[in-house]
């Protein structure tokens, strides 16, 4: 069976769902294929228990950009999000803790127990990174610059700071807390293998503060209803704007004619021609294996294969009883902090002596831990009574020594646990099931190559025109997903991107 497109996008995620709502508004007949029987990716909801919603992956919304939302009218297809607040809370195991929020005499009240001079400290820590977050957001719907670019619209100090810093040393600029410095940096250490010291991390600090989705520069949030109502939503636009989704199609090759792309072959046989081919899937995924092997400059193809993408992250979505009690701050029911991202970050060293067990072949025996509960704050995730504990987990190498296997998988979530019994004692006898997705389960369900969560470090290398771009070397083919500029996170700027890349390309185009 042969059918014609305009455009054929590869990958429902939301990256791929953007593109393809970008070229549909365009005036385009185009068709969405995606492997898997769901759409979203990696932002998605799913029930592995009756009556549970579950953001299997992405869990927050930060970055979703603005005008994205807007143009494709999300909110009359069903995407709301609202803001986390309090923002973050870290305890401690003798007892103490950090809870943080959009409340500064709260938040002076919290840090004053441990320094005084740190709540001057926490607000010029929060201007400094909301401007260099606001400097990556004006970057995140144009096409990529060169660092020398940027460097004369930032300034050469900015452009210092966002390429060659840590996050450490962002942080021990303005506070000496450890618990508050190791709080902070976790932004800049999400789903990066990359210690809280390593250079570069300073970039990841601020992509994480790039978003605006909430109308606050950095501020996340919880999307009601899980992850995918985003994808749903761009679902419902995407079909409504005229567009064809297709799940359960997976592509298996991507077709050539001399030397450009003109269709698809998906697993099953079935040949579909289209125009122009966008590709959602990772770089890896579109280069080396949907390309055929001589389709690429060599140069190029060494390019994709030494691209840093190792996948660290973890996740483990806990189905509770009833809610964490941390010793930190007792009670068997709800109270602010479970509304804030839980971290178990104690310090710097805590987190460097993480990523150096990782680093030397292991995983972390002392894991950075990011955990979420949505549903204190919305009805619809959990059933009455019971609570969603999404943790993310680091560093768990997708190349650890030994590789892992089903037994391996058990263990890490149990050390999961156990670090997080260190906290909340009730909390192993309160779960009721579990979810654990290892970076070999990430790239098995979602297609993410070896488990990276962004399809692709966001460090120096691999950054603003030295990441992906949107045209690819081979004609009519283009890169939509996080592999592309700039990167990754639930933003949708590199479907926005590439759809407009292909738009230009085809007025450019002679009749
Ligand atoms: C565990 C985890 C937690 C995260 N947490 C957050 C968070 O809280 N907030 C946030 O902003 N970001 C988070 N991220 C990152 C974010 O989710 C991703 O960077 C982003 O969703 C990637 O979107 P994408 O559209 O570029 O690609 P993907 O979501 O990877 O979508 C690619 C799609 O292409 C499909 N596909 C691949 N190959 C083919 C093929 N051959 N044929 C057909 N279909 C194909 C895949 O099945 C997939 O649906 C997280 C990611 C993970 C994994």
């Amino acid at each position: 069976m042969s059918a014609r497109y305009d455009a054929v996008v590869v990958g429902c995620g939301h990256n791929g769902l953007v593109a393809a709502n970008y070229l549909a508004r365009g005036g385009l007949r185009v068709l969405a294929l995606e492997r898997r029987e769901i759409v979203g990716g990696a932002c998605v909801t799913e029930s592995p228990w009756r009556g549970w919603r579950v953001s299997t992956a992405a869990y927050v919304v930060s970055l979703l950009h603005p005008r994205i939302v807007e143009e494709l009218d999300l909110a009359r297809f069903g995407y709301a999000a609202y803001r986390k607040d309090p923002a973050s809370f870290t305890p401690l195991e003798d007892g103490r803790s950090l809870l943080l929020g959009s409340d500064a005499q709260s938040n002076a009240r919290e840090i004053a127990r441990f320094d005084r001079d740190d709540v001057a400290g926490l607000e010029r820590f929060e201007a400094e990174a909301q401007r260099l977050g606001g400097l990556v957001y004006q970057t995140l719907i144009e096409p990529p610059a060169s660092r020398e670019a940027l460097a004369e619209r930032w300034g050469v100090g900015d452009a210092c700071t966002i390429f060659e810093e840590s996050a450490a040393d962002l942080v021990r600029r303005c506070v000496r807390t450890p618990v508050l410095q190791a709080t902070l940096a976790t932004d800049g250490l999400i789903g990066t293998f990359a210690g809280p010291l390593e250079r570069g991390t300073a970039y990841v600090l601020a992509h994480h503060y790039a978003g605006r989705a909430h109308g606050v520069q950095g501020a996340w949030g919880f999307v009601r209803g899980g992850m995918g109502a985003i994808t749903r939503a761009l679902a419902l636009a995407f079909r409504s704007a005229g567009g064809e989704v297709r799940t359960q199609a997976e592509v298996e090759r991507i077709l050539l004619e001399g030397e450009r792309a003109c269709g698809v072959v998906l697993r099953d046989g079935t040949e579909i021609r289209a125009a122009r081919v966008l590709s959602n899937a990772t770089p890896h995924r579109t280069f080396l294996e949907l390309l055929p092997g001589d389709a690429l400059d060599p140069a190029f193809a060494e390019r994709v294969r030494s691209w840093r993408c190792e996948g660290v992250s973890l996740k483990v979505n806990f189905a509770l009883g009833e809610p964490p009690d941390f010793t930190a701050r007792r009670g068997r029911g709800l109270q602010p902090h479970h509304r804030a991202t839980i971290h178990v970050a104690p310090s710097l060293a805590y987190l460097q002596r993480g990523y150096e067990e990782a680093a030397a072949g292991g995983i972390s025996r002392a894991p950075m831990l990011e955990c979420f509960m949505q549903s204190p704050t919305d009805a619809t995730i959990a059933p009455p009574g019971k609570h969603l504990l999404s943790v993310f987990a680091q560093w768990f190498p997708y190349g650890r020594e030994g590789g892992w296997s089903a037994a391996r998988r058990e263990e890490a979530a149990d050390l999961v646990l156990a670090t997080l019994a260190r906290y909340a004692p009730n909390l192993p006898a309160a779960v009721e099931a579990r979810q654990v997705l290892t970076p070999p389960d990430l790239e098995a369900l979602l297609g993410l190559h070896h488990g990276h969560i962004f399809h692709g470090e966001l460090l120096p290398g691999q950054l603003f025109d030295q990441r992906f771009a949107a045209r690819t070397p081979v004609g009519s083919l283009y890169l939509c997903g996080s592999g592309a500029h700039p990167g990754g996170c639930v933003i949708g700027a590199p479907g926005y991107l590439a759809a407009r890349a292909a738009i230009e390309d085809l007025s450019a185009a002679p009749r």
